[in-house]
């Protein structure tokens, strides 16, 4: 069991992206994210509270004050014997996902801790299973020209990505797919409409379905499961849910009609570790695959992806890139590094298996605030 929390610290970080990330109707140069450490009398709890841009997330100011005025306090004094204890106190937070999901993933690192297990395992990871390094993939927005767009994936796919993820929108997505067919011929290759289209597109997929891709990830609205379920009969290209995917409540409504053959399991999303882990075992008894996507998410929030990709059904490679890949730099350590070229290790440490550096962390910390038996 864990000992009894005293106090929890939330600090808000703002670090630059390295270059803007384009999608469908967004653009964003910063990423703000708040982390969660969680102290006992003899360990701290990481957790991760990421939003992202088109994610449909709260905003990151109502995670602040959700996190600070309500989930915080509520962990004051807790203890933890179980990860259903983890979920019986989880149940009792309202609010968004994203600010959930900072707080328990922080408690699943606290448990892991005291079992000395790494939260692989405390998710039910096999031995097999936690030998097993991860995939990573890339995944890059929108380009203002094809060519830009052949040059990146181009430096990229030299540090060993398993697999590309390209966005496309409307007007630009036959074409692209097609140059990067023939560029770069056979490689694993994917495609993300960040909810783009309608069931009007239907031909437009059809054209992609010859082009042999992995999956279309999100082509339609989050809501749109009528033309999610349209569109998955009309191709043999699986369909893979996103943003449809951030409740398990909906994700299991679009499986159950037929709405996709792959789910993308977002931590972020979906509150935690707890939703995520059922959300996994109801693909595998529908037989559908998942793999893990990210918002992107800074070094913790990432780190625990890596946890959540030992799982049996995860069957793609994840979405999680290095610490140098999309931000000026990251606040964990060790950074997060392709152990092999387009591999990632599992980390063995008890919990995340990961910390902080307290000098970055002061260097872009926005806002900070402590909550306490005595504050
Ligand atoms: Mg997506």
């Amino acid at each position: 069991m864990t000992a009894p929390v005293e106090r929890v610290c939330l600090t808000h970080l703002q670090i630059p992206l390295k270059e803007p990330f384009r999608i469908s109707g967004t653009e964003v140069g910063l990423k703000d994210a708040i982390l969660l450490v969680v102290e006992t009398r003899d360990a701290i709890g990481l957790g991760e509270c990421s939003p992202g841009p088109a994610s449909g997330c709260e905003s990151l100011d109502g995670c602040w004050i959700e996190l600070t005025e309500r989930i915080a306090p509520s962990l004051l004094g807790r203890t933890f014997n179980s990860v259903d204890d983890i979920a019986t106190l989880a149940a009792t937070w309202s609010g968004g996902r994203c600010a959930r999901a900072g707080a328990e993933t922080a408690c699943w690192d606290l448990l892991g801790q005291a079992r000395h297990a790494t939260i692989a395992e405390l998710l039910g990871a096999s031995s097999e299973q936690l030998e097993r390094s991860i995939e990573s993939g890339l995944s890059l927005g929108l380009y203002p020209t094809v060519v830009e767009l052949l040059k990146t994936i181009e430096t990229h796919l030299a540090e060993g990505y398993r697999r590309v993820k390209i966005e496309i929108e409307p007007g630009r997505d036959v074409e692209l797919v097609r140059a990067v067919r023939q560029h770069f011929g056979d490689i694993p290759l994917m495609v993300e409409a960040s909810g783009a289209y309608t069931n009007r597109d239907l031909d437009i997929f059809r054209e992609l379905d010859d082009l042999d891709l992995l999956m279309f990830e999100q082509p339609m609205a989050a809501d749109d499961i009528d033309g999610l379920v349209q569109l998955q009969r009309a191709v043999a290209t699986p369909v893979c849910l996103d943003e449809t995917a951030n409740s398990v409540e909906r994700a299991t409504e679009a499986i159950g009609r037929g709405a996709c053959k792959v789910v993308s399991l977002k931590l972020q999303y979906l509150g935690g570790f707890g939703p995520a882990v059922a959300l996994h075992d109801h693909c595998y008894k529908h037989g559908v695959s998942c793999w893990v996507g990210t918002i992107p998410e800074l070094g913790v929030g990432r780190a625990q992806g890596l946890h959540l990709a030992t799982l049996g059904n995860c069957r793609y490679p994840t979405d999680i890139e290095p610490s140098p890949r999309w931000f000026v730099d990251d606040y964990v350590v060790p950074l997060i590094e392709h152990s092999a070229p387009g591999m990632l290790s599992v980390p063995t440490r008890p919990g995340l298996g990961f910390q902080v550096d307290r000098t970055k962390v002061r260097r872009y910390q926005v806002r900070y605030q402590e909550v306490g038996t005595g504050s």
